[in-house]
């Protein structure tokens, strides 16, 4: 019987892994990992390893979430059930015949597995099917975006809380991040001293940036997008709840930092603003779907 890891790859950047993530990699022997972990970290397992790519290519999804626990599990002991796909259909899959199972089977989940990463399903699945496991957390992509810019997300003096929520519009399914959950923002939560960080903000900003006003947050309140952060592709890109609607997209993944620590002026962005002016939402909580 095998064990699985359940690994954050972190955001990108391999000196972020933690070590503990880094030395199980390195002798690993099979590793089923998602789309969002870098190339730079897929480069610490071995070359004779099995690597298999579960996550999702060109919009088009490669397995299951059945399927990715059902593979745990079969990796992990060979009297898992097997897969019932066929192998043609889903090609990264090696069919059920040639499955050995491993002392370790390291999940590798960008950022940390268990932040917007279905780790909970997985959990379920290995919890009932017996199988032992560990989580390995990761830098998770709020905390490797706040580096890269520079911020404090908590910086106290002006900010008391993170939210760390996703946004996606169910309708859009073309450009809607694969990854996403019909989220409830709880806008009531939401005060002028919250850090909010949207995660899959989408492609249309104009949107996002709509609806943030909807929810009471001030046009001007500043907001940051950072595109790949802790990787050579990063960008930064510094705007405003308003200004947002016009800013060209950045290419994913991307996140959204909103608020008064999203700036580097956040002297006089506390001096200035909102010291007892937020507005009240034009929507009820929790109507974001
Ligand atoms: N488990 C991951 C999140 C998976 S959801 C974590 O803890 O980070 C995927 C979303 O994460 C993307 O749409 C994007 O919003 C965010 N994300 C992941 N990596 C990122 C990166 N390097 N830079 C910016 N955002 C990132």
């Amino acid at each position: 019987m095998g064990k699985v890891y359940l690994i954050g790859a972190g955001p990108g950047d391999p000196d972020l892994l933690t070590v503990k993530a880094a030395r199980l990699l390195q002798r690993a022997t099979i590793v089923l990992h998602d789309s969002l972990v870098s190339r730079e970290v897929l480069q610490l397992i071995p070359r004779e390893a099995e690597i298999i790519d579960v996550g999702k290519r060109a919009g088009q999804k490669l397995l299951t979430q059945d399927e990715i626990n059902q593979l745990l599990i079969s990796y992990a002991n060979r009297s898992g059930r097997s897969l019932d796909r066929s192998s043609a259909e889903s090609p990264n899959v090696h069919p059920p015949a040639k499955l050995t199972s491993h002392t370790e089977v390291i999940r590798l989940k960008g950022g940390d597995p268990t932040v917007f990463g279905r780790a909970g399903e997985e959990i379920e699945a290995l919890r009932r099917a017996n199988i032992p496991f560990e989580i390995v957390p990761g830098i998770t992509a709020a905390l490797g975006a706040a580096a890269a810019a520079g911020i404090s997300l908590t910086d106290r003096r002006a900010a008391s809380q993170i939210v760390i929520t996703t946004y996606s519009r169910g309708s859009d399914r073309a450009t809607a991040d694969p990854f996403a959950v019909t989220p409830n923002v709880d806008w009531a939560a939401i005060s002028s001293s919250t850090t909010l960080v949207l995660y899959m903000p989408g492609a249309d900003y104009a949107e996002v940036s709509r609806r943030l006003v909807e929810a009471g947050q001030p046009e001007d309140l500043p907001c940051v997008i950072v595109s790949n952060a802790t990787t050579p592709h990063q960008q930064i890109r510094w705007t405003t709840v308003s200004a947002l609607a016009s800013e060209a997209k950045l290419p994913a993944p991307a996140l959204l930092i909103v608020g008064r620590v999203a700036s580097h002026e956040i002297e006089e962005i506390i001096a200035t603003r909102w010291a007892a002016n937020r507005k009240e939402p034009q929507v009820k909580p929790a109507t974001i779907s």
